[in-house]
């Protein structure tokens, strides 16, 4: 059966490192505002993760500055900065709490994530709370197949499975640590990120003597 959509009562949440933002991210976020009738999508960089140490990401400030970059001809794509202010590493329960809390009951939140990032949900901090909060979509991802995807959702009790919609998306074989690998190499990364971010990267010498 269609899901019916209902236009401007959803929004969504895209997190991620953004090291740097890509089409991959940008094509997530555009199927499921489609798909689901978003009304906007936040993109949400982190601060710095706990298991990474400082100077293994860029700076927070190119992360947010190039997701602004990527998405500044999107009128319904915004990005935030909660995490970014936070005084500590905030989790995807920390983040989404607060955006429940900004936007009220009755407004639908939808967190985008690829099918890699949801695999091991069960693992996250508070991920029984968070599936009570809001859906999640997990966008098909070349390399990371759906049916062990769907093998490990089974094995979540019914209430959580079905927090879980999976969106089949055309593949972009395209990460954030292929493109930094390009940038160190001297390798074009013209038209795997918006030609923004491009010259961004670029302007600012990221990833070259990472
Ligand atoms: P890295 O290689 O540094 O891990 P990444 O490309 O995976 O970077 P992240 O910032 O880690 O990007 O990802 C943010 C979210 O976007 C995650 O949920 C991830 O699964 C999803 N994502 C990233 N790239 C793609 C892609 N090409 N297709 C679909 N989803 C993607
Ligand atoms: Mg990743």
């Amino acid at each position: 059966m269609k899901e019916k959509k209902v236009e401007g009562e959803s929004i969504g949440i895209m997190g991620g490192t953004f090291d740097p933002i890509h089409l991959g991210h940008l094509l997530a976020a555009e199927e499921a505002r489609e798909r689901y009738g978003l009304e906007e999508v936040i993109f949400v960089p982190s601060g710095y993760p706990p298991h990474k140490e400082k100077g293994e990401l860029s700076h927070q400030e190119h992360r947010y500055l190039m997701t602004i970059i990527a998405t500044i001809n999107n009128p319904i794509f915004k990005v935030s900065r909660v995490e970014l202010e936070a005084e500590s590493y905030t989790y995807t329960v920390d983040t989404v709490a607060y955006f429940r809390n900004l936007l009220g009951p009755d407004k639908k939140i939808y967190f985008i994530t690829g099918a890699d990032a949801i695999l091991d949900i069960t693992t996250w901090e508070g991920y029984d709370r968070l599936l009570d909060m809001c859906h999640f979509i997990a966008v098909t991802r070349p390399g990371f197949s759906l049916d062990h995807l769907e093998e490990k959702l089974k094995s979540l009790d019914y209430r959580l499975f079905s927090k879980i919609l999976i969106l089949s998306i055309p593949g972009m074989a395209i990460s954030s640590t292929c493109i930094r690998r390009r940038v160190k190499k001297g390798k074009t990364i013209k038209y795997l990120t918006t030609s923004g971010v491009e010259h961004y990267i670029l302007k600012n010498k990221l990833y070259s003597q990472v």
